[in-house]
C-alpha cells in the first residue's frame, strides 16, 4: 500500500486499485462538482451595430463547394440562401488554433435546445461562445448531423464533392491549417431542416423551409476562421437540387 502523501504515478495507479488509497489521500481529492454546476457562457454585447458597419466582402459558394474567411472580433457574417432550400455546412474555429472548432454538443447542451437560438452562442470543443446568433429568418438550423463525407454510410458516392472535403479544402485556400482531425469536426447545419419528431427521438430529414433570401446573421465574439459548405448532396436534405449559398462580411 503507498505511504507517501504525493500523487499516485499514473503507474502506480495502474497496479494499485483504488481501494489502496488512503484515508488521507482521498480526503486530499478536489471535491467534485456541485451536480448542476454551470459556468455561464457570456455573450458579450455588440461595440457596434450592423447599421454602423460596411459590407466588406461578399463571398459566393458555388454549389457544392466551401468558401472561408476571416472574421475579426465584432465582425459580421452574413449567410444568405439565394434560392431557398439549401443547406450550408458552418465551421468556426479560433484563429489562434485548428483545435478549437464550435462544436454542436456543447452549442445544443449549453443552449438546452436541438436547434440554434437567437441571443445564444456557437460553443467551441473548449466551451467558449466563438460566435452569436443575431438574427435568423427562417429558424430552423440543425446541429445533429455530421458533414456529409465520401466514407459515411449512407453518404456520398466518391463521384460527389463531399462537405468534408471541401471544408478542408475552403481552410487551405485561404492559407489556415486543416485540423488534425478533420473527421471531428462537426458543422452548424445552417438551413438543414432534420426535426426530432416524437419523445422517442426519432429524427426526420426533410427539405430546408428557408425560402429564396432568407439569412442568417452571425457575430464574432473573438477572432474565428469561418468556413461556409453549400452541402453537396442530391437528397431531400437540399430538396434535390444541390444549389449556391453567399457569404457577406461586415465590419
Ligand atoms: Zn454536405
Amino acid at each position: 500500500m503507498p505511504t507517501s502523501k504525493r500523487p499516485l504515478s499514473r503507474r502506480a495507479l495502474l497496479h494499485h486499485a483504488p481501494a489502496a488509497l488512503t484515508a488521507a489521500q482521498l480526503a486530499a481529492q478536489p471535491a467534485a462538482p456541485v451536480p448542476g454546476t454551470r459556468i455561464p457562457v457570456i455573450i458579450r454585447p455588440a461595440s457596434v451595430s450592423l447599421s454602423e458597419q460596411k459590407r466588406l466582402q461578399s463571398i459566393p459558394i458555388p454549389k457544392q463547394s466551401g468558401r472561408g474567411v476571416l472574421l475579426m472580433r465584432d465582425q459580421r457574417l452574413k449567410v444568405i440562401n439565394p434560392k431557398g432550400k439549401q443547406v450550408g455546412d458552418l465551421f468556426a474555429f479560433a484563429s489562434h488554433s485548428a483545435e478549437e472548432f464550435i462544436a454542436p454538443a456543447f452549442t445544443m447542451t449549453r443552449n438546452r435546445n436541438i436547434y440554434l437560438q437567437v441571443g445564444k452562442g456557437l460553443l467551441s470543443n473548449y466551451g467558449n461562445a466563438l460566435l452569436v446568433l443575431e438574427e435568423d429568418t427562417s429558424g430552423r438550423n440543425d446541429l445533429l448531423y455530421p458533414a456529409c463525407s465520401g466514407g459515411q454510410k449512407p453518404g456520398l458516392p466518391a463521384s460527389i464533392p463531399n462537405c468534408r472535403d471541401n471544408m478542408q479544402a475552403a481552410l487551405r485556400a485561404i492559407n489556415f491549417p486543416v485540423p488534425n482531425h478533420p473527421e471531428i469536426v462537426h458543422p452548424h447545419n445552417l438551413f438543414q431542416n432534420s426535426p426530432v419528431i416524437d419523445l422517442d427521438g426519432n429524427i426526420e430529414v426533410r427539405e430546408p423551409v428557408a425560402k429564396a433570401g432568407d439569412y442568417v446573421i452571425l457575430r464574432a465574439l473573438e477572432n474565428v476562421v469561418v468556413v461556409v459548405t453549400a452541402c453537396s448532396s442530391p437528397s431531400v436534405v437540399n430538396a434535390k437540387e444541390p444549389k449556391e449559398l453567399l457569404m457577406e462580411v461586415y465590419g
